[in-house]
């Protein structure tokens, strides 16, 4: 019997390995810099030749690392930062996988020179396509300094690959700038051909921002800052007037990593909506920071692609956090009133104020001029503020707490008859009250929203229901789009609490209806969930139990202009803060905020 298989030389499986790390010069200096990082450097230097095609050096003041660790270093799947599984789920440094030096060996000829703090002596290590080829002591200052002379040298199909000297150059730049701009508390420099390309002193992201990209970009940012339980934004984005018509200087970082990610920028894109035309691309450098835990980074060798735990929330906070950070600049138009007029809950609500408070009726058409007077009142605030903190990145503008433990109310010791009286509805589109750190304001429609939609979701989640038998059943006749539609979601449906019957041939019977829907045409509440489900269908694509939740909580949720009494404001603040989700309606639109009694103060200076 013969036997085929053999195990590959450590030779060729670190080139097979290279193949995916290592595909051009640039990714020979990101490799060589997120290590650098990852040592704890406060200076790091990249020199390259040749657009890096002869010649790349890398040279930092980090910990270095012992004679026998920089051998090892060189090994595949050998790597100081994680040792058991677990260790993945709490990433802290760039590198995890162990295998970029080891790949970069093997195509390359590499000289090593580190010593660690403890030694007077370091030690030099000379590679040539994964072959040892000397290690002796050297004189060297404590980091390291990394030398990759002709990359691909043996392999000279990759290396009849790369592209002009320019190409390559601009690759190495981008990499570069991503790697200096995640860490603006670390020195830079990029020397090209001896001649230096950037000299970046460690500072502020702002200072960062403007070293990388010129001056003019000092006036065109706007800072970004959102902190809710599981993640923090921080950054800048740049003005919508500053939008270019070629995408490039876009940076997303998720914990100091640079990351690529499609659903992200639309997110951004997004909040810019009405802003920028399609075709022109804005500039942003966004800091994400979450809980390792709720993301892997694992996905790709080149560890640009990440995986969020619940990618949906992350949309929506950084889509509210950018839309803020356009609207506290007074970029933004000031409200947008861009909600649905078709709701469920209006004609029950009409009645309620016609019956209780006609006669002190604010005229409907009056609202929107006041809200916009209001807006700009409080944008102005921001807007000094801003000024104010300029130069100093740390100061937070406004601070929105997720869990509803933090929010301490100051009212929290009352009694009822007292919450209210510190509690009030301005132009029945905010509730207004009294917090212990100022005043809040809730955005009664999309808080309504979220209430709503958390309560659906549970319900369809648990399969609770409670169901209100109709006394005069309704035959609605459908549609066949919309009939076939009815039928993907009937079990769901019914977990609403309709109570639903197929007579065929495209019609239906509805002989209850949700319990809380009590007194509403049952007909209309139905079409407008089906029409509602079919709208966000054609957006996000969100799993169905989640989109059947949003659409009812669209519909039914209370409309702006709405009058409610104060019995439905407490209610709605407590089901709010008991929400998992406090912050944001379903689609990341910003819920309440706190007028914090130091602004308030501004007012007054
Ligand atoms: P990884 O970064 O994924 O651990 P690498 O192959 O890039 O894998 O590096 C292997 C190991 O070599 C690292 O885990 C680290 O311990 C060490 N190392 C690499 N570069 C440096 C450096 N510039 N300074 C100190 N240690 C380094
Ligand atoms: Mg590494």
């Amino acid at each position: 019997m013969t036997d085929f298989i053999h195990l590959l030389p450590d030779s060729i499986a670190n080139q097979i390995a290279a193949g995916e790390v290592v595909q051009r010069p640039a990714s020979v200096v990101k490799e060589l810099m997120e290590n650098a990082v990852d040592a704890e450097a406060s200076e790091i230097k990249v020199v390259v030749k040749d657009a890096g095609k002869s010649f790349i050096q890398v040279i930092d003041n980090g910990l270095g690392m012992s004679e026998t660790d920089a051998r090892m270093s060189l090994e595949r799947h050998a790597t100081s930062k994680i040792s058991r599984t677990e260790d993945l789920f709490k990433l802290r440094t760039m590198g995890f996988r162990g295998e970029a030096l080891a790949s970069i060996a093997a195509v390359a000829q590499m000289s090593m020179k580190t010593r660690i703090q403890e030694n007077d002596l370091g030690t030099e290590i000379i590679v040539e396509a994964s072959e040892v080829k000397s290690q002796n002591p050297d004189s060297t200052p404590r980091g390291t300094a990394i030398s990759i002379k002709n990359l691909f040298f043996n392999i000279p199909a990759r290396r009849s690959f790369l592209k002009s000297n320019g190409v390559e150059m601009r690759h190495i730049v981008e990499e570069f700038q991503r790697v200096a701009l995640s860490r603006p508390d670390i020195s830079f420099s990029l020397f090209q051909n001896d001649l230096p390309a950037y000299q970046l002193t460690k500072g502020k992201l702002t200072q960062r921002i403007v070293q990388l990209f010129g001056k003019e970009y000092k006036e065109q940012l706007a800072k970004v800052q959102e902190s809710t339980q599981h993640l923090t934004i921080n950054g800048f984005i740049g003005k919508p007037e500053a939008a270019k018509k070629t995408r490039g200087e876009q940076f997303l970082f998720v914990n100091n990593r640079f990351i690529k990610s499609g659903y992200l920028s639309h997110a951004i894109t997004n909040a810019y909506e009405g802003l920028i035309t399609s075709d022109h691309y804005p500039f942003y450098v966004l800091m994400l920071e979450i809980d390792p835990s709720h993301i892997d980074v694992n996905v790709h060798p080149t560890k640009t692609e990440i995986k969020f735990i619940d990618e949906r929330t992350v949309y929506g906070i950084v889509k509210a956090a950018v839309r803020q950070a356009l609207g506290a600049h007074n970029l933004r138009p000031s409200i947008d009133f861009d909600l649905d007029v078709n709701f469920a809950n209006k004609e029950k609500f009409e009645t309620l104020k016609d019956k209780r408070y006609g006669q002190f009726q604010t005229h409907e058409s009056n609202t929107p001029e006041d809200l916009r007077r209001f807006e700009k009142l409080y944008q102005d605030v921001l807007k000094n503020e801003k000024a104010d903190s300029e130069n100093s990145e740390n100061n937070i503008e406004l601070t929105f707490q997720s869990s509803a433990n933090d929010l301490l109310f100051g009212q929290k010791d009352l009694k009822e008859s007292e919450k209210t009286s510190f509690t009030f509805l301005l132009h029945n589109v905010y509730i207004v009250t009294q917090v212990k750190s100022g005043m809040m304001f809730i955005h009664i429609n999309r808080a309504h929203e979220r209430i709503l939609f958390e309560r659906y979701l549970d319900q369809l989640e648990t399969g609770k229901n409670a169901s209100q038998q109709s006394l005069f059943p309704q035959t609605v006749q459908l549609n066949p789009t919309d009939y076939s539609l009815w039928k993907d979601i009937k079990e769901e449906v019914k977990s609403l609490g309709f109570d639903i019957e197929d007579f065929g041939g495209n019609t239906i019977v509805i002989n209850g209806y949700p319990m809380e829907m009590h007194g509403q045409d049952e007909k209309k509440l139905f079409e407008g969930l089906i029409e509602q489900y079919k709208i966000f269908q054609s957006e996000l694509s969100l799993p169905k139990k989640e989109r059947i939740s949003r659409s009812f909580a669209r519909r039914s949720a209370i409309k702006p202009g709405t009058f409610i009494t104060d019995n439905e404001m407490l209610s709605m603040i407590d089901s709010l803060f008991g929400c998992k989700n406090p912050n944001y309606s379903p689609d990341g639109q910003l819920a309440f905020f706190i007028l914090d009694l130091n602004k308030i103060e501004q007012f007054f200076n």
